[in-house]
């Protein structure tokens, strides 16, 4: 891997506002050019090529033309891509997170964040450690494996030594079969030495979501605060990669400015660590800005039809073929149900998005960082993706054997995922199913596992994976591929 210079990637050279711009115009020249869309759309079909399933992507340009075009019959052929891209590299898995809340606490002046520093109305909170092990038990109860930690930035409240003493709690927690595999980390940009620790404490991804890639948007819609400087936020990925960090994840708030200017420039940041350190981000995060306290979305004019979205979201699957895709509970659940048939792998579950929310009975509203349209609880969602053809997977089997960045892509390049990853999701769904269920989505989850054991291509691997199940009934847990 290149080592990184810290002076070399300036945020305004791989987020080029000349090039989007240009990019854009492009987009608005050749939309209605059908022999290039269907080029485009040639270019991007899963294809297997001695032995390996191959998809070449699309670059920014590429891909915002098909973004751009309202032809319907071509959406129709971009979502039909889309759908079978997904289904050629992640199956019919969907894995499965909740967001753990620490603290709300926060110095920055973000507009469109209830979080930020002159909300008074909001009580502002923090977990002590005891209130993390009952979240995490809370957590654990409801069957989660994999959590995304959320804290505001706040360098007296929140500072790197509470999230790591966090994550050392969140991992400590074995409550019956219960266990925390996987803790993904969204906490403000911070300094190589931060990330390098991060990394030490056995983070799964780090995420942080760029808000918007336009520089003079950002910097009205960051007013004051640490996270006002966009070049330190924009380049924040190189220095997490730089500090050993394999698995990053983006995200753009969709909302706050236009959506195919956010497009572009994101497909422009996966094209930038792709070429620095040899792999794309691991994940992208689909957000749209919803309500909370004090913030209203009809205030930012760059709202977004869920027609539209849908339609972001499967240009991103053809862009970004290997990279996985995340949809939260901002989301309802029929906005949920076509982003997954458009590419979504991975879904919140019985989220709450207030500090301190698992614990409580009702679901608090004082605390929460924004309104959560998809309140079903875990069992509910489980048992509605499995009604659709899905798998809930709980699995985190790829990063507890070091399966992370190349090699994890690796694994999805050679469709070898078919081997590993559709076990691994039957063996956790069977824990799933044994410790937490009910008893309708059990039953529903033994005859699916049944049915999909099956399809494991591997005549050895099936016949593992199959007495691994059975065993887990008989306390068995654990087991990966
Ligand atoms: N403080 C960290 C940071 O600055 O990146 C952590 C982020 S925050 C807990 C997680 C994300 O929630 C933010 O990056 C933002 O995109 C999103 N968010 C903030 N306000 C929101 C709103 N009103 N609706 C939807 N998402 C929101």
């Amino acid at each position: 891997m290149p080592h990184y210079d810290p002076k070399s990637p300036k945020a305004d050279e791989f987020i080029e506002h000349k090039e989007i711009l240009e990019t854009l115009e492009y987009a608005d020249e050749h939309k209605s050019d059908i022999g290039l869309i269907d080029s485009i759309l040639k270019k991007a079909r899963p294809r297997w090529e001695g032995g390996v399933l191959h998809c070449s992507g699309l670059d920014h340009r590429e891909a915002s033309v098909l973004l751009a075009c309202d032809i319907p019959e071509v959406t129709e052929k971009i979502r039909a891509l889309a759908e079978e891209i997904k289904l050629a590299f992640y199956g019919n898995r969907i894995v499965l997170f909740a967001p753990l809340y620490l603290s709300n606490y926060c110095v920055n002046g973000c507009l469109y964040c209830p979080y930020h520093l002159k909300n008074k109305h909001i009580p502002r909170k923090k977990l002590t450690q005891d209130e993390i092990r009952a979240e995490v038990i809370a957590l654990q109860d409801m069957g989660h494996k994999r959590l995304a930690i959320e804290a505001g930035e706040d360098p007296v409240n929140n500072p790197i030594e509470y999230i790591l003493e966090s994550i050392d709690t969140i991992y400590s927690i074995h409550h019956k079969n219960g266990a925390i595999r996987r803790v993904n980390v969204n906490i403000a940009a911070t300094t190589e030495d931060e990330y390098r620790m991060l990394k030490d404490a056995g983070i799964g991804t780090y995420i942080l979501f760029q808000e918007t890639y336009h520089r003079e948007g950002y910097e009205k819609l960051h007013p004051t605060g640490p996270k006002s400087d966009y070049a330190w936020h924009t380049e924040a990925m190189d220095r997490a990669m730089s500090a050993g960090i394999d698995d990053v994840g983006l995200g753009v708030l969709f909302g706050l400015d236009k959506y195919r200017y956010e497009f572009a420039g994101l497909l422009m940041h996966a094209e930038h660590l792709e070429a620095v350190f040899g792999v794309g981000p691991h994940t992208i995060s689909f957000p749209r800005v919803k309500p909370a306290d004090d913030i209203d979305p009809d205030e930012f004019d760059n709202g977004i039809s869920d027609e539209i979205f849908e339609k972001i979201i499967a240009c991103a699957r053809i862009a970004v073929p290997y990279t996985g895709m995340i949809i939260s509970t901002r989301e309802s659940e029929n906005v949920r149900k076509e982003a997954l048939r458009m590419g979504i792998s991975q879904i919140s579950g019985g989220s709450r998005t207030s500090v301190g929310g698992y614990a409580q009975e009702e679901r608090p509203h004082d605390t929460e960082q924004f309104d959560v349209s998809d309140q079903r609880s875990l069992d509910e969602v489980v048992k509605w993706l499995m009604e659709g053809g899905y798998i809930p997977s709980f699995c985190t089997a790829c990063y507890r054997v070091g399966r992370t960045g190349d090699r994890f892509m690796s694994l999805c390049k050679t469709g070898q995922i078919q081997n590993c990853c559709h076990p691994n999701a039957l063996m956790t769904l069977k824990e799933y199913l044994e410790d937490y269920a009910s008893p309708e989505t059990r039953q529903l989850g033994l005859e699916m596992i049944k049915r999909e054991l099956f399809s494991i291509p591997d005549e050895k691997v099936r016949a593992t994976a199959g007495r691994y199940i059975l065993d887990i009934e008989k306390g068995g847990r654990d087991f990966r591929f």
